[in-house]
């Protein structure tokens, strides 16, 4: 299963999302084009996905959910969860904490780091704050895998290194500045200006 396509894992998360949703509402099979309808994809996009995934249910009903769920849990989690290191205690990491924590899944945020005096050792969402100088300590201690990089870009590429020598597996870096990859880490870059001037470049009048 680590041989998904990414753009699958990224629908898959999104299934899962909309899935739950369904269950709240007290449904229990839906047909491939009504998962279609609420991720305004297409109902062809969704049965390659569920295919890929493996998933063989009966489809008079349509797919059970719940299975479909479970399914997409086994894909993505790991049973015991995976812990998350936030490095940047700004407007941005401290954002994201409360987010994940409010969210209560298997990835959960186990520690984070900055530099500024008055942060260290403050706990925001029940995350404590540990000085960056401690980064290799605490990753090897907390068995954390995945870390999410939101300080100043120009601190980047070192914080990536130390990241990747401590034994972190994926990264998220929200910063502006682009990574290289490291040897053994997944990479994932989010850019918000990007996304931004995208959609200001669609808005603008054109003559
Ligand atoms: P911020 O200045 O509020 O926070 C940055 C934090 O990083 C500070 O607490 C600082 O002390 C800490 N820091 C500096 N050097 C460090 C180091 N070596 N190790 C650990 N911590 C260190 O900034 P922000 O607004 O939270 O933005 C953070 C990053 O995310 C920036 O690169 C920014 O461009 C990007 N970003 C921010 C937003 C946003 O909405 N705030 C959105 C998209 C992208």
């Amino acid at each position: 299963m680590r041989n998904l396509p990414e753009k699958t894992v990224e629908r898959l998360s999104q299934y899962r999302r909309s899935l739950n949703n369904q269950l709240d509402k007290g449904k229990t099979h839906i047909f491939s084009h009504e998962i279609a309808n609420l991720l305004h994809i297409t109902p062809v996009q969704v049965r390659r996905d569920i295919m890929l995934m493996g998933y063989s249910g009966t489809l008079r009903k349509g797919y059970d959910i719940r299975e479909m769920v479970d399914l997409i849990g086994k894909i993505i989690d790991t049973d015991d969860g995976q812990k998350i290191a936030v490095i940047g205690l700004g407007n941005l990491g401290k954002a994201i904490i409360h987010y994940l924590q409010e969210k209560k899944s298997k990835l959960s945020i186990a520690a984070a780091f900055d530099i500024n005096p008055e942060k260290i050792n403050n706990v925001y969402s029940s995350v404590n704050c540990y000085h960056s100088d401690q980064m290799e300590e605490i990753i090897a201690s907390f068995n954390i895998k995945i870390g999410i990089i939101t300080t100043p870009p120009e601190v980047v590429p070192e914080i990536a290194r130390r990241l990747a020598n401590a034994g972190i597996k994926g990264i998220l870096n929200f910063t502006p500045k682009p990574l290289s990859g490291q040897e053994g880490v997944y990479l994932e870059e989010y850019d918000m200006i990007t996304s931004l001037e995208k959609v200001a470049y669609f808005v603008k009048p054109r003559d």
